[in-house]
């Protein structure tokens, strides 16, 4: 529970677990491009862009929000995590965050040569272990328990030597995202035809995109790529990375559709012909 007084928000950190004065902690980091002024739309008004017919999900205008001036975030971390996670963490996202945003014209470029959408990614000088505890630590910002159920996951936050994610508990995936754009989904059940019901919450960053599995099925085939072995095979050092990413785009609220604006809109044109007939 959140309570505020006099300004405050007093509530329990969602690294720590600890009840304390929370501060504001942006998702992504500040200097990740997150430094707008930012429109988040919550509550009925998200009802509005899934029911509302005559709507693409990606027409915003008329919609209420809430203004963020000082870009998307929310109160979910005390001093001592937001600073640690920042100062330990941070810096490696938002280096890896400024390369990418930097080489997207040409990875673009590439794609549409090769005609597909996975581009090779080489790193000089990364620190994967950092970069990927940096992504977990905004997936706790955004389910406040998932430190409270696991004792490993909090230690690893809090201990920038502590290696290792169980990948039977989790599976960590990312991919590139070639639009502008903030927003996230906490932990939902989604329902996947012929495959049964995954739990996962999604981060949209740009310019990446992120998805945390809970209790993953290793049957199921997503396009993202899996990075849960950035926790399990290296240490905080620097390496060469090498590695494809797929791009993806985001046109739509509901976690995990990659649809591009034609494809929903033909997806709606046919719907309403199956009505009419
Ligand atoms: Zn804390």
């Amino acid at each position: 529970m959140e309570v505020v007084i006099l300004n405050k928000k007093i509530g329990k950190c969602h690294i720590c677990q600890k009840e304390s004065e929370l501060t504001y902690e942006h998702i992504p980091p500040y200097k990740a491009f997150n430094w707008d002024a930012a429109k988040s739309i919550e509550g009925d008004e998200v009802m509005k862009l899934i029911t509302d017919d005559n709507r693409m999900p990606w027409e915003l205008e008329g919609l209420k929000y809430k203004s963020k001036q000082r870009g998307m975030g929310m109160y979910s971390l005390c001093s001592n995590c937001n600073n640690l996670t920042g100062t330990y963490y941070g810096t490696e996202y938002i280096k890896f965050a400024h390369t990418i945003a930097k080489l997207f014209p040409e990875i673009i470029e590439k794609c549409k040569k090769n005609q597909t959408n996975i581009t090779g990614i080489e790193i000089k000088g990364m620190k994967p272990l950092l970069f990927a505890k940096q992504v977990l630590s905004m997936f706790c910002s955004i389910c406040p328990n998932i430190t409270q159920q696991d004792q490993h996951v909090k230690d690893l936050l809090l201990n920038k030597e502590i290696t290792g994610l169980n990948p039977k508990k989790y599976k960590l995936s990312m991919f590139l995202l070639n639009q502008y754009k903030i927003g996230y989904n906490g932990i939902q059940a989604q329902y996947v035809g012929g495959f049964g019901v995954r739990v996962i919450a999604t981060i949209d960053a740009y310019p990446f995109g992120f998805v945390l599995e809970f209790d993953p099925k290793d049957n199921f085939a997503n396009p993202e790529l899996d990075i849960t072995n950035f926790f399990n095979e290296y240490e905080d050092k620097e390496y060469n990375m090498h590695f494809g990413l797929p791009v993806l785009e985001r046109n739509n609220i509901f976690s995990c559709d990659y649809r591009t604006k034609e494809e929903i809109k033909k997806c709606v044109e046919d719907n309403k012909n199956i009505l009419e007939d």
